[in-house]
This record gives structure tokens, C-alpha cells and sequence, in this order.
């Protein structure tokens, strides 16, 4: 596909939008505008569509500009057989962030301008608009949260899109990579301390960071306390796999303030776990959840995934029954994500049949259990062009998942594959600072380290 615009912001976001709506295999897309409007061309079976949107239509402004483009670009992809997404033209991970510029109006305009400038679904912008005030009351912007990457599994998801190591070679670096990564906690607390800052929030992620032993979670939540002290706000742990949780290891998070488990099913059908190459059962599910209840968390939290291979709307809401009535305090639904590959090779991907009715059903199962969303984010190839929705019941919210989703605080990241954040007082600008990507590259640069720490907090005390 030959994609022509001014620049190449321009150019991926016509991308992005071709994959939304169905039209990926045109030949040739253009964005040439006139003087007072949009105009984007798509070229699909031969034949030329034109769309086109006056530049005051999508707003003041260059986001205003924008968005009339995108107009220009769903009205051009209508008339070549594309398909409106229930997210419309708003492609980004996170459009709640589009619905922030709205959230003091009334709702009743807020969700007409979300639909009128970005075509998004009435339900869909109601959603939108309803995050956007949780986002805006719950943020305080100057407070900084740690992520912590334990990014090994047991074995590999065959949906994995994540930076993650499964293979028998590379679970042999558990070890080393610990060593290492106690260094990099104790010196990302010595910078933080320097300037006297204190983590309102860690989040242990991966990965399966259930995947250490007990006696490696110890050593892992000491140094955390070592260098980060007691208390903490907030503190999760990603457990993931059911298959790796025990007792032992529960108790270990449990004595070490951890308030906050993650244990993820994804479905309860064994067939379809065995189909995705998770090792595990629903069984092994259902008998980590009764252990973990022997402990005092505040919340858990159980993932489940939507489109899964050999999964059906049926198994899915039967999948999503089964979790809520153990009563989790917060429940995580994400639309299957492709990986890019395919997703280069195949227009949109509806995942099973009906599958966009199970999800707004799930999402009010969950309600009707006394759950309320509130996170969202999008992955670009997720199945339907759906998102992933977090639930919690009052006073159970994750500050951690919403304010790093939504920019609303720095992130100091340590291990593999973290990425730290500075984001700027006024919320625009953001500054992010990668480790290395993979467990061997951390292992085999650990003199990088310290002055990967240095640039974070250089740019931490400048925003301060
Ligand atoms: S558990 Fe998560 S990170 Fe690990 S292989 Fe599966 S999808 Fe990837």
C-alpha cells in the first residue's frame, strides 16, 4: 500500500486508520488538503474515493485539524466498503486522553462531540467520558510509582506480544538477572532518595513474575523494602500463571505489605488454555484463588482475554461467570491482540463470531457484580478494534495501572524491558528511558545501568 501525506506522522496515522476500518489492502491512500478542509483519497479495487472534512468540523486548533482528517478519511473509506470501529477514528492506546478535553462539559456534549469529530460509538464515548472524570479526580501528576520487570514464563503464550522468556536457556538467567536487578533497585531508590522522594505505588510485572521461587520473591520484595521502605501506598504483584502460585509464595507477598495479587486465568475452558499454549488449568485457577483468599490483599485481580483461539462467545461469558462468582475485587478484559505480523497480512480480525455483543456483555456482568471500569487502554492490533477494560469495586482501584496507562505519573522501571517516565508539570510532554530490552542485554551491560538512572533522575529533578 503506498501511503503519500506531508509528513510522517501524517503518513502512520493513515496506517493506523486503514487497519480500523477494513481497508488495508488499497492500493494507494493520500492526504493532500486544501486551503479550509481535509482530503484524503483511498484507492481500493481500481476505483478512487474521495472524502473530505472542513478543518472547524474536527475542532480549534491542530488536534481540531486532525481530527478533521480523520473524518476525510472514515467518509473516503465508507464509500470504498471500509468499516466505522467502535472507537471511530480515535487509534491511539489511550482516547481517554481525547475525552479529557471534554470532561467539563456536560456529558450529554461531551459524548456529541466524541461522535460527531471522532465517530466514536454513543456507548463507547459515554465510556470514555465516565473514565476521563475518574482520571481527572484521582490524578495528583508530582508523585512518582516503580515497575518492576520480571519478565520470564514458564513457557510461551502462542498470543504473546510481550517481552518475555520461556525457553529452559533463558529461565537459567533467573538468578544473575535478580542479582542484577537488586542493584538496579538499590540504586534507583539512592536517586529517588536524593531527592526526597518517596513511591506512592510498585507494581511487580512481567512476564510471570510468579515464576521466581519463594525464596527469590523474598529476596526480590526485600530489597524492594530495603530500598524503598515499608508502607508503600500500593503494592502489586503480578503473580500471573495460577499454575505458579503456592501458599509459601503467597505468604512471602502477604508478610511483605503486598496488598494487591494478580492471578490471571484468561479463560476457563482447559481446552482453549491447551489451544494457546498456556500450561495450566482452571483447576489450577480455581485452587490459587482459594489459597490466596487466606490472605488479607486488598484486591486481586483476574486477566481474561476475549478472542481467544477455539474460544466462542458462549465459553467466553461462561469463562467470565466463572471468575466473578469467586468475587475478585478487580477484574481486567482485554481484546485479544494479534501480533503485528499477522495483523500486517489480514484486514481487521473480528476474533469469534459475536464477539463485540460477549464483550459488552461481560463488561456488564462485571457491573452487575458490583464492579465499576475504570482504565482503558487499546492495542492497535486488538481483535474487533476492541479495548482492554479495567474493573474494581469501590475504594479497590489500582492507582498504579491508571495513572501510568494515562501519563498521570513518573515511573521509575527497573529490569529488563522497563520503561521509566518523566512526564512533564504540564502533562504533555513525556520523557521515557528504556532499559535494555531483553534479559541477556541487561545481563550483559550492567555498567549502563547507573547512568540510565542518572538520566531519569536528571530529568525528574528538571520537571520538579
Ligand atoms: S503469560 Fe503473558 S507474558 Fe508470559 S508468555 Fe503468556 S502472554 Fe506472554
Amino acid at each position: 500500500m503506498e501511503i503519500l501525506a506531508k509528513i510522517e506522522a501524517e503518513r502512520l496515522e493513515l496506517y493506523h486508520l486503514a487497519q480500523a476500518f477494513s481497508v488495508s489492502d488499497a492500493t494507494r491512500i493520500r492526504r493532500q488538503d486544501e486551503a479550509d478542509r481535509a482530503v484524503v483519497t483511498i484507492t481500493r479495487n481500481g476505483k478512487v474515493f474521495t472524502g473530505k472534512a472542513l478543518f472547524g468540523e474536527g475542532g480549534d486548533g491542530k488536534a481540531g485539524k486532525n481530527a478533521s482528517a480523520g473524518l476525510a478519511f472514515a467518509r473516503a473509506a465508507e464509500m470504498a466498503g471500509g468499516v466505522i470501529p467502535p472507537y471511530g477514528t480515535l487509534t491511539g492506546v489511550r482516547p481517554v486522553k481525547v475525552a479529557l478535553r471534554y470532561v467539563n462539559d456536560e456529558k450529554e456534549e461531551a459524548v456529541r462531540l466524541l461522535t460527531s469529530r471522532f465517530l466514536v460509538a454513543p456507548d463507547k464515548a459515554s465510556l470514555l467520558y465516565d473514565l476521563a472524570e475518574i482520571e481527572k479526580r484521582e490524578a495528583k501528576r508530582d508523585e512518582v510509582m516503580l515497575y518492576v520487570s520480571v519478565p520470564f514464563c514458564p513457557t510461551r503464550c502462542r498470543y504473546c506480544s510481550f517481552i518475555s522468556s520461556a525457553a529452559p536457556k533463558h529461565l537459567a538467567l533467573i538468578p544473575a538477572y535478580l542479582e542484577l536487578l537488586k542493584r538496579d533497585l538499590a540504586l534507583t531508590g539512592e536517586a529517588l532518595s536524593r531527592q526526597g522522594r518517596k513511591i506512592s505505588a510498585v507494581y511487580v510485572g512481567g512476564g510471570t513474575p510468579g515464576v521466581l521461587t519463594e525464596r527469590q520473591l523474598k529476596e526480590l520484595t526485600d530489597s524492594i523494602e530495603k530500598n524503598f521502605g515499608k508502607g508503600i501506598p500500593e503494592y502489586t504483584v503480578e503473580l500471573g500463571r495460577p499454575d505458579t502460585v503456592t501458599k509459601e509464595k503467597l505468604a512471602v507477598l502477604a508478610a511483605a505489605g503486598v496488598d494487591r495479587v494478580c492471578i490471571n486465568p484468561q479463560t476457563t475452558r482447559n481446552d482453549v488454555l491447551r489451544q494457546n499454549g498456556r500450561a495450566h488449568t482452571a483447576q489450577d485457577f480455581f485452587r490459587a484463588m482459594e489459597e490466596a483468599r487466606a490472605f488479607p490483599f486488598r484486591a486481586i485481580n483476574c486477566d481474561l482475554i476475549a478472542g481467544l483461539d477455539g474460544d466462542g462467545a458462549e465459553g467466553f461469558l461462561a469463562s467470565v461467570k466463572d471468575v466473578l462468582s469467586l468475587q475478585p475485587e478487580n477484574v481486567t478484559i482485554h481484546a485479544l491482540c494479534r501480533k503485528k505480523a499477522a495483523a500486517d497480512q489480514t484486514d481487521r480480525v473480528e476474533g469469534f463470531p459475536g464477539l463485540a455483543p460477549a464483550m459488552e456483555k461481560a463488561h456488564k456482568l462485571c457491573m452487575e457484580a458490583g464492579l465499576f471500569p475504570y482504565y482503558l487502554y487499546r492495542q492497535k492490533m486488538a481483535v474487533a478494534g476492541l479495548e482492554n477494560l479495567g474493573f474494581a469495586k469501590a475504594g479497590t482501584l489500582s492507582r498504579y495501572n491508571l495513572c501510568m496507562m494515562e501519563d498521570l505519573c513518573h515511573v521509575a522501571a527497573c529490569g529488563a524491558g522497563a520503561i521509566g517516565k518523566v512526564i512533564h508539570p504540564s502533562g504533555g510532554k513525556i520523557r521515557r528511558f528504556p532499559r535494555q530490552k531483553y534479559p541477556f542485554e541487561y545481563l550483559a551491560e550492567p555498567e549502563r545501568i547507573p547512568a540510565l538512572i542518572d538520566a531519569f533522575s536528571n530529568a525528574l529533578e528538571e520537571r520538579a
